[in-house]
C-alpha cells in the first residue's frame, strides 16, 4: 500500500524519505512543496530528480480534500463542501470582513456534544477529523482562491466539531500549520464548550494560539439545560480554568454568547456574565441565534432592541464587546448552521 505523505508529520516525512535511499534534506524539499506550495502531485516537485519523483510515485501520495460544493453568499462568504477519502463531507467556511479573510474550519464530522441550538450538534459524531483533513481544509481552500491573490489572514477552529474533544488530531494540525506553512499562532482561534481537563492540557502543551470559549449562559441551570457538556464541567470550574489560561502579553480570551430570546438575554443575564468575566482578559462576542433547520422552532433570536440593551449592560460595565454579524446565512454558512448539508 502506498503512504500518504499528508498523514506523515514532518519527522516521519523525513525517516520515509531517509529509507529511500535519499538525503534527509530532500525532506524539506517535499515538506515545502506540501506545505507551502500546495502539490499535490510529484510531478510538480521540478527541484527533485526525475528518478526520485519516480521513486515517490511508486511508493507514495499525496491525498488532497475534493471539492464538491462552493457557494457564495451575498455578503460575500464562501462556503465549500470537501469530501473526505471515506466519502465523509465537511464544510469550510470563508468569511471576509474589512482586511480580514478568516477561513473557519472543522475538526469533527458531526459533533458529540449536543449543544440544543446547533445543527452540528443534532448530527452526533460521526468520526473526528485526522490532522492532516483538518490542515488540509486550509490548503485546499488557499489553493482555490489563489488565483485571485486573496490570502487568508485568520484561521477559527469554530466549523463542525469541538476541536478539544479531538485533541491531539487538532494539536498536531495546529503544529503543522505554524511550523510548516508559517502561518502565524496569533492569528489562529479555537472555539470550545470548555472540556476543563482539556483546557490545562492545551495551557500545558502551549501552542499559544488563541481561545474562545463558547459560554452561552450565566447559571449551570440555563447552561446544563442548553449544553450537557456544563453537567460535568460547572461553570464556577470553567471559569477558574479560564482564570489560570495563560495569556501572551496583549491577549485576552474571547467568551461567544449565542443569544437566546427568553433563555439567557435578560438584563439579569446580562449583570451575571459581567460578575463572571470580572477579573478575566476578556472580550465578548454576542451571536445573536441562527436559527436551524425549519422544523426546530424551540430558540429564536431575541428583538434587536433586546440584543442592544444586552450589549449595552456589558459596555457599561466596562467589558469589551462585540456583536458577530452573522454571515451566509442565505447558504447556511452561519455558526451552527453547518452540517445542514447531511440532511439531503
Ligand atoms: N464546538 C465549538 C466550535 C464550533 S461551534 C464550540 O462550540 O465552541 C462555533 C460557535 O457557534 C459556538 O460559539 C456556538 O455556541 C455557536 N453556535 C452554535 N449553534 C448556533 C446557532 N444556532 N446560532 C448561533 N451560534 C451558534
Ligand atoms: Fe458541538 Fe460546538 Fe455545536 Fe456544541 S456548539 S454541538 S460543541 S459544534
Amino acid at each position: 500500500m502506498k503512504t500518504n505523505l499528508k498523514a506523515l508529520s514532518a519527522k516521519e516525512i523525513s525517516e520515509f524519505v531517509t529509507e529511500l535511499g535519499q538525503s534527509p534534506y530532500k525532506a524539506r524539499q517535499i515538506i515545502s512543496w506540501i506545505y507551502k506550495k500546495r502539490a499535490i502531485s510529484f510531478e510538480e516537485m521540478t527541484d527533485l530528480s526525475k528518478s526520485f519523483r519516480e521513486q515517490l510515485k511508486k511508493t507514495a501520495f499525496i491525498s488532497n480534500l475534493k471539492l464538491l460544493k462552493k457557494q457564495i453568499s451575498k455578503d460575500g462568504t464562501q462556503k465549500f463542501l470537501f469530501e473526505l477519502e471515506d466519502k465523509e463531507t465537511i464544510e469550510s467556511v470563508l468569511i471576509p470582513d474589512n482586511n480580514r479573510l478568516t477561513l473557519c474550519i472543522s475538526s469533527q464530522i458531526g459533533c458529540a456534544m449536543g449543544c440544543k441550538f446547533c445543527m452540528t450538534g443534532k448530527l452526533g459524531l460521526r468520526r473526528h477529523l485526522k490532522s492532516y483533513e483538518i490542515i488540509d481544509q486550509i490548503i485546499a481552500v488557499q489553493k482555490l482562491i489563489g488565483d485571485s491573490g486573496l490570502k487568508i489572514t485568520n484561521i477559527v477552529l469554530m466549523g463542525m466539531g469541538e476541536p478539544l474533544h479531538n485533541f491531539d488530531e487538532v494539536i498536531e494540525a495546529i503544529r503543522r500549520i505554524t511550523n510548516l506553512t508559517g502561518f502565524p499562532k496569533r492569528k489562529i482561534t479555537i472555539s470550545t464548550v470548555g472540556i476543563i481537563p482539556k483546557i490545562f492540557e492545551l495551557a500545558e502543551k502551549g501552542p499559544q494560539i488563541n481561545l474562545a470559549i463558547s459560554l452561552n449562559a450565566t447559571t449551570d441551570k440555563i447552561r446544563n439545560k442548553i449544553m450537557p457538556v456544563n453537567k460535568k464541567n460547572s461553570l464556577e470550574k470553567l471559569m477558574k480554568a479560564c482564570r489560570n489560561f495563560p495569556l501572551a502579553p496583549g491577549r485576552r480570551i474571547t467568551f461567544e454568547y449565542v443569544l437566546l430570546a427568553e433563555i439567557n438575554d435578560s438584563k439579569e443575564d446580562g449583570l451575571r456574565l459581567v460578575k463572571l468575566l470580572k477579573g478575566i482578559k476578556s472580550k465578548v462576542n454576542l451571536i445573536p441565534y441562527n436559527p436551524i433547520g425549519k422544523t426546530i422552532r424551540v430558540f429564536r433570536k431575541p428583538s434587536d432592541k433586546k440584543i442592544l440593551v444586552f450589549q449595552k449592560i456589558l459596555q457599561n460595565a466596562g467589558l469589551t464587546v462585540t456583536l458577530r454579524k452573522s454571515k451566509g446565512k442565505d447558504i447556511s454558512a452561519a455558526c451552527g448552521q453547518l452540517g445542514t448539508s447531511h440532511d439531503s
